[in-house]
């Protein structure tokens, strides 16, 4: 991780904004570089052997996608820009064949904005209602309330993972099954869940699962739809045009097969191969170690925060990933923000795309610090006498 070796306002960078991205391993860096110095060609159209190359080059990533999440197929692997864009194909296709008025669309009080706003669309041009599931004063999923809210009208249950702002961790194999017993369409949005666990999509078995390559080491402008292959079948295509038809006359187009239906255009190939060499990279180190070892990092800040006073945690679930959410004092977590880059300490500040969710906590944003698997006990330490000292100055 070459970026993390440098300096920020004089101090060695510490980098604790792993929920908004993730760094990139030199392996990444350099699989990049080395495709478009050797092998950069267009897929799927070759007459020539660069073209060749790429494409199976292209075609193992998506392989690697499978093994990685455990699809059934290769062709439920979908590419898209990221999780925004693979929910917005959902959202998009489901609104226009499948959802009808008085419709029910379920999803929680702590969605990301990704994961509210094309529903809304979706709703609006429907006639569906966007139902939401309240959280609890622990910041987890209200389980009882969510189950009264499914019956026979609930079409679809979109659900995060685990919160981007709480770091809360959703019972997402549960939260499935009681949706399918009224037979709603499964949407996870996995985007902070799949740089900090084991996904296996065929035993949590949602009909969609979606995430962003850029937060699992990987490079921006690549993630992944999966989607169960009858359910990809009846959801129409997002975008058209070249590489997702079949065959074109000036009348009519009939679409490609699966998964080529969804990926009108010409596919980042670069970030695909990218991303395949993260999930190669993730797959090559101790998981199990490094989940263990984000786990202490987070209890470790936890700890520290408790001796505290002005620190206030927002997000307490018992089961969390690495996300570290909190508001000192009455200070204004930007002004925090600030005072913690002067010495080095990279977080994110605000309302971290979950608008309502700071609506519903009464609060206008807060102190983010996101954890990875580089992230140390010294960094964590070094954050809490950071924040001492920007003490002094509120
Ligand atoms: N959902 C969640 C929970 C996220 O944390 C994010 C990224 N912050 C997104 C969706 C959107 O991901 P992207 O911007 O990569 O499309």
């Amino acid at each position: 991780f070459p970026i993390l070796d440098q300096k920020v306002k004089g101090k060695p960078l510490i980098y604790l904004d792993n929920a908004a991205t993730t760094q990139k391993p030199q392996i990444v860096i350099d699989a990049i570089s080395q495709f478009y110095s050797t092998t950069n060609a267009n897929v799927h159209r070759g007459a020539h052997t660069l073209s060749d190359d790429a494409t199976e080059l292209f075609e193992n990533a998506r392989n690697s996608v499978q093994g990685f999440i455990n699809a059934k197929h290769a062709h439920e692997i979908v590419w898209t820009r990221g999780t925004t864009e693979a929910i917005n194909t959902i959202a998009s296709g489901l609104a226009q064949s499948f959802l009808k008025p008085g419709d029910e669309i379920i999803i929680s009080a702590m969605e990301h904005h990704a994961n509210i706003v094309p529903w809304q669309v979706a709703a609006k041009r429907s006639g569906a209602k966007l139902v939401v599931a309240p959280i609890n004063e622990k910041g987890e999923l209200n389980f009882s309330i969510y189950k009264t809210l499914l019956n026979k009208n609930t079409a679809v249950v979109a659900m995060t993972h685990v919160s981007n702002t709480l770091g809360t961790i959703n019972q997402v194999k549960e939260i499935v099954q009681s949706a399918q017993q009224f037979n709603a369409i499964t949407v996870i949005d996995g985007a902070q869940a799949i740089g900090h666990g084991f996904v296996d999509v065929q035993d949590l078995n949602c009909d969609f699962y979606v995430f962003s390559g850029h937060k699992l080491f990987g490079p921006t402008g690549i993630g992944v739809l999966y989607g169960k292959e009858a359910r990809l079948e009846q959801l129409p295509p997002f975008q058209t045009g070249g590489e997702m038809i079949k065959t074109v006359t000036f009348q009519q187009a009939t679409w490609n097969e699966l998964p080529y239906k969804f990926e009108a255009g010409t596919p980042n190939v670069a970030g695909a191969i990218g991303l395949a060499t993260a999930i190669g990279y993730v797959n090559s180190i101790d998981r199990v170690g490094a989940l263990a070892h984000e786990q202490r990092l987070i209890k470790y800040c936890s700890e520290l925060a408790n001796n505290m006073d002005d620190i206030h945690i927002i997000g307490m679930a018992e089961n969390k990933t690495s996300i570290f959410s909190f508001l000192m004092g009455d200070a204004h977590p930007s002004d925090v923000g600030t005072l913690l880059n002067q010495q080095g300490i990279a977080v994110r500040t605000g309302h971290h795309c979950t608008m309502p969710l700071m609506n519903e906590l009464g609060i206008p944003g807060t102190v983010r610090a996101s954890f990875s698997m580089y992230n140390t006990e010294e960094e964590v330490a070094m954050l809490f006498a950071a924040l001492t000292k920007v003490r002094t100055f509120l």
